[in-house]
């Protein structure tokens, strides 16, 4: 079955009890058994529940996995994932990696012991460097976050492979739709599902997928052990977004790809970052792994006061964190997701005071240029 009827089919679609066309919300936290001898299927909500069995199992199916973990965030399925190691083993990690995801490793998991090197991983060079005999584990992001810097994931695999490291890749820009890495020979691919999977900006969710079976029953131990399992109500948020995650992901990334054409030939702007277009030092490693550009993009403009007037002044994207949602959404990574990194530590990882990043909604692209260019091209 093709990307799109698997949104629509399968074991997540329709409820075997009752044959509805959408999965009841098991609103519950307990079930009763019959037997003392034989348990049913589920006996309590965090080790497993019907409404989050179907989600886990679609997440998985379109990322080509054996197994997927739904999780209340995802920092949620991130950090349950870093219980995986132990004090004394080093992780490598890429340097523009999510905001969160920096933070936790340098202020919770350092305390436990767990070290890590931060490497620019679109070299591979740099990556086969930073790799110690206490190293268990390759953490990428491509496109990274909020550069949209490409990480060569077929190589950086191989690399892991021939050092006996984990693969994890966080998705979340991606998506299964555009991206699937456990086929490019990852291991672990997570997202922070609160982004494109979900896709209506309604729910913060987190996801973890493996192809391996070992892999898959020690993360289902920690989900079960660690506790920080997502909800039936938001599972089923989930379930009805992820319904239409191929056409919003084409309408939007067509879009992107018309706005970051638009935006390079502007003389306000000295910079668009975007997979797509042709000079982008990623582009072909990009095209050789993904199936498009997505549809996140980033760009500089030449002074600061424009850069504030456009912030503020903006229409029809929200002024916000957070990317994904079918409305457009415009963030100042300078003063959000980077606000925790030190000025000096963002000037050397290329953040400037005048980079903005642009989530592409469903709005008509048309209005949202005209709506840009109204404070650009004032
Ligand atoms: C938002 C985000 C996260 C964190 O996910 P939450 O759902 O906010 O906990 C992790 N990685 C990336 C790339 C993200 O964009």
């Amino acid at each position: 079955m093709k990307f799109a009827t698997q949104l629509i089919h399968g074991s997540h679609a329709i409820d075997p009890a009752t044959g509805a066309l959408s999965i009841p919300i098991h609103q519950t936290s307990t079930f009763a058994q019959k037997s003392v001898d034989h348990f049913g299927r589920y006996d309590y909500a965090r080790s497993g529940n019907p409404t989050r069995e179907a989600l886990e199992e679609a997440i998985a199916r379109l990322e080509g996995g054996s197994r997927g973990f739904a999780f209340a965030s995802g920092m949620a399925a991130i950090s349950s994932t870093f219980l995986l190691f132990a004090p004394g083993d080093h992780l490598v990690v890429c340097e523009d990696v999510y905001g969160g995801t920096f933070r936790i490793l340098t202020r919770l998991f350092s305390q436990w012991g767990l070290s890590v090197t931060f490497v620019d991983a679109t070299d591979p060079d740099a990556i086969v460097a930073a790799i110690t005999p206490a190293t268990k584990a390759l953490y990428l992001e491509t496109p990274s976050n909020p550069l949209l810097k490409i990480t060569d994931l077929r190589a950086a695999a191989a690399i892991a492979k021939e050092h006996s490291l984990l693969t994890i890749v966080d998705n979340t820009f991606m998506t299964p739709y555009l991206q699937r890495p456990l086929e490019l020979g990852c291991d672990i691919v997570l997202h922070s599902g609160t982004k494109f999977l979900n896709g209506h900006s309604d729910v913060v969710c987190g996801f973890a997928v493996v192809a391996d079976a070992e892999l898959g029953k020690r993360i289902g131990f920690i989900q079960n052990g660690f506790g920080a399992i997502l909800g039936p109500q938001d599972c089923w948020l989930v379930l009805r977004g992820l319904k239409t995650l191929k056409i919003r992901l084409e309408e939007s990334q067509a879009s992107a790809v018309r706005i970051a054409a638009w935006l390079d030939t502007l003389p306000q702007v000295s910079r668009v970052y975007f997979p797509g277009l042709s000079g982008h030092p990623g582009h072909t490693v990009h095209q050789g792994q993904a199936d498009g550009p997505g549809a996140v993009l980033s760009f500089e403009l030449t002074d600061l006061e424009l850069t504030r007037k456009l912030l503020e002044g903006v229409e029809l994207a929200a002024f916000a964190v957070s990317l994904g949602g079918v409305e457009s959404i415009l963030s100042y990574p300078a003063k959000m997701s980077h606000a925790a990194m030190p000025p000096a530590e963002r000037a050397t990882r290329g953040i400037s005071d005048t980079l903005v990043r642009l989530s592409v909604g469903l709005e008509d692209p048309d209005d949202l240029m005209a709506d840009l260019a109204r404070i650009l091209c004032d």
